[in-house]
């Protein structure tokens, strides 16, 4: 069997350093040789592990044929955005694991797996590279129509290519001063560079989508008024930007960050950079960041560089309740922490943070667990154990246990069904939302996802949307 093929990647010591890319695209050789390892199964389970179903054999068969143009087409069929699904996209748990390469009864993808998300960013970025742009699929007949789309993030952005690729005029509104969601404020440039997601949204513009920033739906203008305004139809891509916290004594002591707000200010508002860019953020000697998830790693790695630019030598700490295997965080960040000296403890439960005299946190009052049978999320359930009471010194605390609804819009419009978590509750067939002509998608149904799920469920919402214009 010949070995997987991996991109390269820059040293640990160097990239702690800055917040430029850490792994590498392909090199055409690369990506020959990786693409020559897959085996062209008759019937391919990849493809059925793809939340948007890419034709998976068919890109890399492409790609042995060196037919670059077919494959980026063959994922654009699909996705709308390749170079940053295969930056960012967690194979490991998707096509990956239905490789079968993949050995059975594990919970994610065997090393031999084949690198299928690499080869899509090969494949992006030849298409970027290349200038190669999709062409629209216009139909006369429904571009006297105009759509609103709320939200820029990969649910937005998607369901406006869709529509615009169709020809229905598209505005997207955006709350934040930038575009992209959390592609822009939470996904750290190390592991997706902002030009890309410029590169992405400038396609759509030039498609004809509007962009309209710093105009929040439910406080600038609400629903009702873009549908006076003339808007035929809705989407709502809201995401899932609410915090969670841990709910325990001192957590409102200083320097506790929501993991949200702490990326916000680096990647967003270039707080690295202060005082050049005008915020500010602090950087402790001792930071502890509590959660298993993308955004945890991406809060520890981005907090590790933040310690290295200001000459503090680094000491940044995970704490997980569960153990390595149940970490929901893609395994490449995992392994890259890890690389970059990240310290990582599990089965640990926080329980009280402790202050100083002026309200700054110092230290973390913990419990250690063991896990007892799976619960509702399939993995297995931490307990704590009584007594085992430990203390983690820390001047920094990134929380980082999960997001949810934000619900400026939803609270002004009782029209709009939400669930118990404040979700927006829709026809899972069409995407429509209890209010008729309003759709929605991406992590504001059924909460935190992937950026491929929030992108299938924009394509579908998409499809019915143009589906109804043309009925009109
Ligand atoms: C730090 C972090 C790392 C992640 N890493 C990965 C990863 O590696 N791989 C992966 O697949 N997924 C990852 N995810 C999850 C993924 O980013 C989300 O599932 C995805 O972004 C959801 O897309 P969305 O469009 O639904 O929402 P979002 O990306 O949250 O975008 C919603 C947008 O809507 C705007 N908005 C909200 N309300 C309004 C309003 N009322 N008016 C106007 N605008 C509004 C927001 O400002 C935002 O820009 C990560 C998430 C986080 C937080």
């Amino acid at each position: 069997m010949i070995e997987a093929v991996l991109p390269k990647e820059r040293r640990p010591q160097e990239r702690i350093n800055d917040f430029g890319e850490v792994v590498s695209t392909y090199s055409e050789e690369e990506a020959l040789k990786e693409a020559k390892r897959c085996f062209q199964c008759s019937n391919p389970p990849c493809i059925l592990g793809c939340p948007v179903g890419i034709d998976i054999k068919r890109f890399i068969y492409q790609i042995t044929q060196k037919d670059y143009q077919g494959a980026y087409f063959t994922i654009r069929e699909k996705n709308n955005f390749p170079s940053i699904c295969g930056r960012i996209c967690p194979a490991e748990y998707q096509c990956r694991k239905a490789c079968i390469l993949t050995k059975k009864g594990l919970s994610f993808a065997s090393e031999q797996a084949i690198n299928i998300h690499f080869l899509e960013r090969f494949i992006g970025d030849w298409g970027i590279e290349n200038r190669i742009d999709v062409l629209q699929n216009k139909n006369e007949k429904i571009s006297k129509f105009k759509v609103a789309v709320v939200g820029s993030g990969p649910a937005g952005l998607c369901c406006a290519g869709e529509l615009a690729r169709a020809g229905v005029k598209v505005v997207v509104f955006e709350g934040l001063h930038k575009l992209g969601g959390v592609l822009r404020y939470g996904i750290p440039s190390f592991r997706l560079s902002p030009q890309i997601l410029d590169r992405e949204i400038d396609y759509l513009a030039k498609l004809g989508v509007e962009f309209v920033t710093n105009c929040i739906i439910g406080k600038t203008k609400s629903l009702d008024e873009l549908f006076i305004e003339g808007f035929h139809k809705i989407f709502l891509g809201l995401g899932a930007g609410v915090p969670s916290f841990l709910g325990i004594a001192g957590e409102n002591l200083c320097n506790i960050y929501s993991a949200n707000e702490f990326l916000t200010r680096i990647n967003l508002m270039c707080a690295y950079n202060f005082p050049q860019f005008h915020t500010p953020i602090n950087v402790g000697r001792n930071i502890v960041v509590i959660g298993g998830g993308n955004t945890a790693m991406d809060a520890a790695r981005s907090a590790l560089r933040l310690q290295k630019i200001n000459g503090i030598s680094p000491n940044v700490t995970v704490l997980y309740r569960r153990t390595e295997v149940e970490m929901p965080a893609r395994r490449l960040e995992i392994e890259h922490a890890k690389e970059e000296g990240v310290n990582f403890r599990f089965l640990v439960q926080p329980k009280e943070f402790i202050g100083d005299e002026n309200g700054f946190v110092k230290k973390l009052i913990c419990l250690e667990c063991k896990l007892r049978e799976p619960d509702s999320s399939g993995r297995r359930r931490p307990v704590e154990i009584e007594d085992s009471e430990f203390e983690v010194k820390c001047d920094l605390v990134i929380v980082a246990i999960g997001l949810l609804a934000n619900q400026i819009l939803t609270k002004v419009t009782p029209q709009l069904k939400t669930d118990k978590y404040k979700d927006v509750v829709v026809d899972t067939e069409t995407m429509q939302t209890s209010i008729r002509n309003v759709y929605a998608g991406g992590d504001i149904v059924g909460g935190e996802g992937t950026v491929i799920e929030a992108m299938g469920m924009a394509k579908k919402a998409a499809t019915h949307i143009i589906t109804g214009l043309k009925r009109e």
